[in-house]
């Protein structure tokens, strides 16, 4: 119900009831419940003179912020979202250490700086299992087992929820972003870790201690570079900003800011690495058949050629996408992926359950 007032709003509770199903007293229900959490609220009533006059309801955004933390490997994305995701307001800070525990709690205390939220969502890349609120594995951070959820609840009180940033950006998209991935999806993100993340239906799928969307070490045609799992030609040690800048001999964000410019040594690395993306894009293709596959990559959106080299290589190396154009496409939150990521987290959570998520009104 409270994603039909999402995508409609303002709506009429008689039309909630025709959209979702639901009788019209379990509307009425649904929405004085919502509307005590701080969820809803009703606006002015219209109609009235020719047949019954009708109160429409809508998101209330004025009680309720979430907070969002991402971590990167270099800095972490502090933000605060309304309930329509939304950013309001973000900042980035270096780690001051690798330090688990140093770097969740700085990113906490930052984030409760800009205002008290009413929950906390975390991403990061890696392995994360959303189960259990912990990240498994880091390899670029060193991070093992940190059990990120109890570490973040025991520090601010908050309820906390945690995923991999691919997961989180996938809940975005299929709450705020582009409705196609409502069907089925496949996201393919490309930063310093390169991961995946598939979606269908109503379903994110984790697979066993959420493990799905390793897509890091998948072998990529013309790469030699050495992985630190000990072959060559791995997807993430052949993309990765950190490969990519040493191979430029630039830090990555000055290599974008030329290719943004127009320096024509600088383009053609990236466009070289949206065709090696391209390769990780057809195979994801081929075995999920998904509606969109949606790339999270900072080139993409910024570098001009990027999108097009990227899926002119999927249609080449696809057997079943024959229109590369309309079913690669970028990010909805490009630009704003690190600052929504985190906070999407807590709003898929709401989304789908708005009463155990354990807001309380305060106004
Ligand atoms: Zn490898």
């Amino acid at each position: 119900m409270l994603r039909t007032v999402l995508d409609h709003g303002p709506i009429a509770r008689s039309t909630i009831a025709r959209r979702t199903g639901l009788s019209p007293a379990a509307v009425t229900g649904h929405t004085a419940e919502l509307t005590e959490l701080g969820l809803l609220r009703e606006l002015p009533e219209v109609g009235g003179a020719i047949g019954r006059p009708h109160v429409p309801v809508d998101l209330d955004t004025a009680h309720h912020v979430i907070g969002g933390i991402h971590l990167a490997v270099h800095f972490a994305t502090v933000a605060l979202l309304d309930v329509r995701g939304r950013v309001l307001v973000q900042r980035v800070i270096p780690h001051p250490s690798l330090d688990p525990v140093t770097v969740l709690l700085g990113a906490a205390d930052a984030l409760l700086e800009l205002g008290r939220p009413h929950g906390i969502g975390v991403a990061t890349g890696g392995w994360v299992d959303e189960r259990t609120g912990s990240i498994i594995d880091h390899p670029l951070l060193g991070w093992r087992d940190v059990p990120a959820r109890d570490l973040l609840t025991g520090h601010t009180g908050l309820a906390v929820a945690v995923d991999s940033h691919s997961r989180a950006l996938v809940h975005a998209e299929r709450l705020l972003g582009q409705t196609r991935a409502r069907a089925s999806v496949v996201q393919l993100f490309a930063g310093n870790v390169v991961d995946a993340a598939f979606a269908t239906g109503d379903t994110v799928h984790h697979g066993p201690r959420s493990a799905a969307g390793a897509v890091a070490h998948l072998p990529v045609d013309d790469s030699t570079e050495p992985c630190d799992c000990g072959r060559t030609g791995c997807l993430q040690a052949t993309v990765s900003e950190q490969t990519v800048a040493r191979k430029a001999g630039l830090p990555f964000t000055e290599l974008l800011d030329l290719a943004k410019k127009g320096d024509a040594n600088s383009i053609a690395l990236f466009h070289e690495r949206a065709r090696l993306l391209g390769q990780a894009a057809a195979l994801l293709l081929d075995v999920l058949n998904p509606e969109i596959l949606i790339v999270v990559d900072q080139s993409v959106h910024h570098v001009p050629g990027c999108l097009s080299a990227l899926r002119e290589e999927v249609d080449v190396r696809s057997w079943i996408c024959d229109d590369a154009e309309k079913v690669v496409v970028p990010s909805s939150f490009s630009g704003r992926e690190l600052a929504t990521a985190g906070g999407a987290v807590l709003l898929n959570a709401l989304y789908q359950d708005p009463l155990s998520t354990s807001l309380r009104r305060t106004s």
